[in-house]
């Protein structure tokens, strides 16, 4: 059975279970960065795990690399504010996405890029509650 050798296997590996719980972040945002909407090509720890901040859903967004780096330690809301590409709409999902509502994230996000996927991203809604902690 392929099921139970995965759930397995990912038992065994911790690793390939935070990949897989990345990777579904990535999908839920059809790849693109919460932030600035390029795509997204890392996790960016809302707040930062040098601040005590945890490897949770809550906590980590999908961020290009860009957006990743220039935030580093900054409070998120204060870095965001400042950007050229700042969004309130956007503002708005981060906000929930930090409170723990994903369905609510995705869909202020859906509603600044009108242009997604809508199915991409309803097929990946079975994915959100995984936490790597
Ligand atoms: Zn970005």
């Amino acid at each position: 059975m392929h099921t139970r050798d995965a759930v397995f296997l990912e038992d065994l590996c911790p690793k390939l279970r935070v990949r897989r719980w990345r990777q579904s972040l990535h999908k839920s945002t059809g790849q693109s960065c919460i932030y600035c909407g390029k795509p997204s090509e890392s996790i960016d720890h809302i707040k930062p795990l040098s601040r005590g901040g945890l490897s949770v859903t809550e906590n980590c967004v999908p961020a290009c690399l860009s957006c990743n780096g220039r935030k580093s330690d900054e409070e998120v809301f204060d870095w965001y504010r400042q950007q050229r590409f700042y969004d309130p709409r956007r503002a708005m999902a981060i906000r929930a996405w930090v409170d723990g509502d994903l369905r609510l994230a995705l869909r202020l996000l859906e509603w600044a890029k009108p242009n997604t996927d809508k199915k991409a991203i309803k097929s990946q809604e079975q994915d959100w509650t995984f936490q790597a902690a």
